[in-house]
């Protein structure tokens, strides 16, 4: 598998345009995948495969413009989910490419690089290697991201790959947002820090929003949520994450859909006792049945709690209240972090579709010198400025493209080489 060796990826680099870049984002039974022709940044198709190693695998693809194709077919791992991706990309019925050699590069989405990881990387046998070094502390996240990068590079051999991070942006955060109160030796034995995730949405976001304030992020102090079924905040201050509330994994800081996000650790040994839990079944305690799934007893999607609540279901509306409480407490303790907020962000799922809970979470912040409009609040799924005019902090709601960010580090990182 480490035939990948520096030298051959220059030589297969050199005189090539990138102009197509496959993006790829292997979760443990999904594949998802785009590809974008960078002169336009124009997504030619998308696609979702689902089930793999389960029994009725699925692929739904979806070329530009087109009706979804589903194809049902045996997907026992993601090396053969990968090849059916390209088979749906170069079909002659449905296909945008004639041939898998119009790929000029692939992106992947890599969730853990530990602390060597600070920036998108062309994948070498060396960075392989470290990719592999961080399922230690990655173990459910980073196998499923290397099935798809060996796959890929086994499928497409001299195409570059590139790895982009979910924990890099962070990586900018200093000692005292990511040291926790154990001790020392636990960090420099084991890492055992915070590193944050959902990196690549909170920088694609905040550079929207500089741009959409015409102003450079260095400039700026954003505070950027991505709420979805995971949700994490994070403090960008002058273009860096200072801070961000997922942690050593994503179950920190806010509640999530079916995660608990920050408790008490003395609850977790009283719980395991009490309730008979052993490490295993506790941590899944606190990832999938926690969060306000667990406090709604109902569900771990905000629509069905905003109808509920509506009907008059007290703990869906509890659900709710703890959600956004907690949301603009954190927001409260970035603007101290900060030294102030210029803009806040919504993003993902819930940030970017409900206005009910963007209002929610804002009402009470008017002391910041901010707003939420009302009437440019309804706004679902489209990025828009959604505080008062001449708010002096502004207010917006940007939906997250973290695939567009993995083809451009993708394809700035192959430029570069190629320029060499
Ligand atoms: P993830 O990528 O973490 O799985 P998403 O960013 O896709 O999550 O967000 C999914 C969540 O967003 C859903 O669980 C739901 O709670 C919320 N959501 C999506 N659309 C709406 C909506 N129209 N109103 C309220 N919540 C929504």
């Amino acid at each position: 598998m480490y035939w990948y060796l520096r030298l051959d990826l220059i030589l297969a680099l050199t005189g090539r345009l990138i102009v197509i870049v496959f993006v790829v984002n292997c979760g443990s039974s999904s594949i998802k995948y785009q590809l974008i022709n960078m002169e336009g940044e124009r997504v030619m198709a998308k696609g979702l495969i689902e089930r793999i190693g389960m029994e009725g695998s699925t692929l739904k693809h979806t070329p530009a413009g087109k009706y979804t194709i589903d194809l049902k077919e045996e997907i026992p791992d993601h090396k053969v989910g990968i090849r059916m991706a390209i088979k749906a990309l170069t079909s002659k019925e449905y296909g945008v490419i004639k041939d898998m050699s119009e790929i000029d590069a692939v992106g992947h989405r890599v969730v853990h690089g530990g602390e060597r990881f600070t920036d998108s990387v062309l994948i070498t046998s060396d960075v392989l290697r470290g990719i592999e070094a961080c399922c230690e502390i990655a173990p459910l996240h980073n196998p499923p991201n290397l099935y798809g990068i060996n796959a890929c590079m086994e499928i497409m051999r001299g195409t570059p790959q590139v790895a982009v991070f979910d924990t890099a942006f962070h990586q900018t955060m200093p000692k005292v947002a990511y040291l926790y109160g154990l001790p020392y030796e636990m960090y420099v034995k084991y890492g055992v820090r915070r590193y944050g995730f959902h990196g690549t949405s909170h920088k694609y976001v905040a550079l929207r929003a500089a741009e959409l304030m015409q102003e450079h992020m260095n400039d700026l102090r954003i505070i950027s949520c991505h709420l979805g079924n995971g949700a994490s905040i994070a403090a960008i201050k002058y273009g860096k994450s200072i801070d961000t509330s997922m942690g050593y994994t994503p179950l920190e800081g806010l509640i999530m859909g079916t995660r608990s996000g920050e408790i008490d650790p003395a609850i977790i040994p009283f719980l395991m006792e009490k309730e008979n839990m052993n490490a295993q079944q506790i941590d899944d305690y606190l990832n999938r049945r926690s969060g306000i799934l667990g406090i709604s007893g109902l569900s771990s999607d905000f629509r069905d709690l905003e109808s509920a609540a509506n009907r008059g279901d007290d703990r869906s509306q509890l659900a709710i209240d703890v959600f956004a409480y907690k949301v603009k407490k954190y927001i409260g303790g970035y603007v101290a972090a900060m030294g102030g907020v210029d803009a806040i962000v919504f993003t993902a799922g819930l940030g970017e579709n409900s206005p009910f809970m963007r209002d929610k979470i804002c009402n009470g912040l008017e002391y910041l010198g901010t707003r939420i409009d009302p009437d440019l609040n309804q706004v679902r799924g489209k990025e828009r400025e959604i505080s008062v005019r001449r708010a002096r902090v502004k207010i917006f709601v940007i939906p997250t493209n973290e695939e567009l960010v993995i083809a451009r580090d993708t394809y700035n990182i192959c430029r570069r080489i190629i320029k060499l």
